[in-house]
């Protein structure tokens, strides 16, 4: 049976991203997302007979950043853009409305792109990172009709979930929708792969999904690291829960829950992200990809070191994020957004780049010694040469105990 491929190749490598696009992609409808992971729902070989649908759209092993590439823009990225990725510009921007900049985890630049690109590109919707209706601990896709309610979504989610997975129920019920999209590396790799299948869902997501960005990803994390930092180091029953924000309050923001009695409790952001350590994926530790280089727009956070920032009393960072412009449409949209005053933009630089990025190339670099099977790289064949420093050296502060 086909799917057999997919848990051959995939699951059972713990290659998983658990992106949901294998659902998307299905055309006979018979994957289920169970919490995280893939699952078929038949038994019937007549049903899941000859299509390989699910396993070409997966982004777990072979994440077709090569082909993307090639369409994208009608080359391969240089080993100097291995870590970026092609773009044409690079911009320091934030939001100029207070309520986008104020919400927001990195300066709303994301936010304020979405709601610009709704209305330049004349989008119906946008998905984005929001949270499940029975449990608001838990990271859910979500889909926004008004640009105004954009805000609610801001900020980083750092949990896994299938974000891709809603595109079938939307679609679904509207195929003429158009959509725009914000992701992290794998969604984009999925998405691009799945607008080259030559099925009803690779046909809707080529013409349909017309606007997409990400964001960077160092690594995302198991709902379960979530769900025990908030039972076991905040002393918060999760039944208490009413909403979670990772990036609450001044920048860089905290780790905040907010109760259903009222009640606000909060950890610095450095605190969430050492407990969050012991709640990865073997896809998340051995991923090649900060940016996938896919999105029309991809942003990351201004600050070099956000663990610093994230340590002082008070940052003393100018709360902005750093935009990649790569496709035509990702120019259109950003100039829409600086002409409108939306966003406040300036040409900035690489130089210096990001703690986050430091981090993945290690544990990339890492993963490339030990020779097991990983993702593949988005240069093919290419290797780190770097001497590999642990995470509790880049950052000392993930070792300290009190
Ligand atoms: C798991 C993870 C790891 C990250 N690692 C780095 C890093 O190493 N270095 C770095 O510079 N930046 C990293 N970022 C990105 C950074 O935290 C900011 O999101 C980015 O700078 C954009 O800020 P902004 O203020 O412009 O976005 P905002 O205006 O706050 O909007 C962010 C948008 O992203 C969406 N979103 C948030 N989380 C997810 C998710 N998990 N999946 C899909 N959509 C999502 C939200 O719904 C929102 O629409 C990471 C983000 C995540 C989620
Ligand atoms: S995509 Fe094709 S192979 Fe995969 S489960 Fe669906 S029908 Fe079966
Ligand atoms: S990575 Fe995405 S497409 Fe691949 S098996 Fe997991 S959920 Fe499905
Ligand atoms: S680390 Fe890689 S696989 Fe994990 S969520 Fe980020 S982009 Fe996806």
């Amino acid at each position: 049976m086909p799917f057999q491929n997919l848990e051959e190749t995939i699951l059972s490598s713990n290659l998983c991203a658990s992106c949901g696009a294998c659902q998307l992609a299905c055309p006979s409808d018979v994957i289920q997302i169970n919490d995280l992971y893939p699952k078929l729902i038949t038994t019937t070989d007549e049903i899941c007979g000859e299509c390989t649908d699910c396993l070409n759209v997966c982004p777990g092993l072979n994440t077709g950043v090569s082909e993307s590439e090639q369409q994208l823009f009608g080359r391969l990225r240089q080993p100097e853009e291995r870590w970026l990725g092609i773009y044409t510009s690079v911009y320091g921007g934030y939001a100029t409305d207070s309520v986008v900049f104020e919400s927001s985890a990195s300066g709303g630049s994301v936010t304020t792109l979405l709601a610009s690109a709704m209305k330049c590109l004349n989008l119906d919707c946008v998905v984005v990172a929001g949270r499940d209706d029975q449990r608001p601990w838990r990271a859910a896709p979500m889909v926004f009709y008004d640009p105004a309610e954009l805000p609610k979504a801001a900020q980083s989610t750092y949990q896994l979930f299938p974000h891709l997975s809603i595109l079938k129920d939307l679609f679904g019920k509207n195929p003429s929708l158009r959509i725009g999209l914000v992701g992290i590396a794998c969604h984009m790799q999925a998405i691009r792969k799945l607008q080259r299948i030559d099925n009803k869902w690779g046909e809707i997501a080529r013409k349909q999904i017309l606007f997409t960005i990400e964001i960077a990803c160092s690594s995302s994390t198991f709902p379960s690291g979530t769900e025990t930092l908030i039972e076991d180091l905040m002393g918060i029953s999760l039944k208490d829960v009413k909403e979670v924000r990772y990036r609450e309050g001044n920048y860089p923001g905290e780790f905040v829950v907010y109760t259903k009695d009222e009640r606000k409790i909060s950890v610095s952001l450095w605190e969430a992200v050492r407990h969050f350590k012991e709640h990865k994926s073997y896809r998340c530790l051995s991923c090649g990809d900060w940016m996938s280089g896919l999105a029309d727009i991809s942003v990351c956070d201004g600050d070099p070191n956000i663990f610093k920032s994230s340590q002082q009393e008070t940052s003393h960072f100018a709360k902005h994020g750093s935009i990649f412009v790569r496709t035509e449409t990702g120019a259109k949209v950003l100039e829409w957004a600086r002409e409108t005053d939306a966003l406040n933009i300036w040409p900035t630089t690489v130089a210096g780049v990001n703690l986050g990025l430091d981090r993945k190339r290690n544990r990339r670099a890492y993963y490339e010694g030990l020779k097991a099977l990983i993702p593949e790289s988005p240069i093919p064949g290419y290797q780190e040469i770097i001497d590999v420093v642990p995470d509790e050296q880049l950052i000392p502060l993930l070792n300290k105990n009190d």
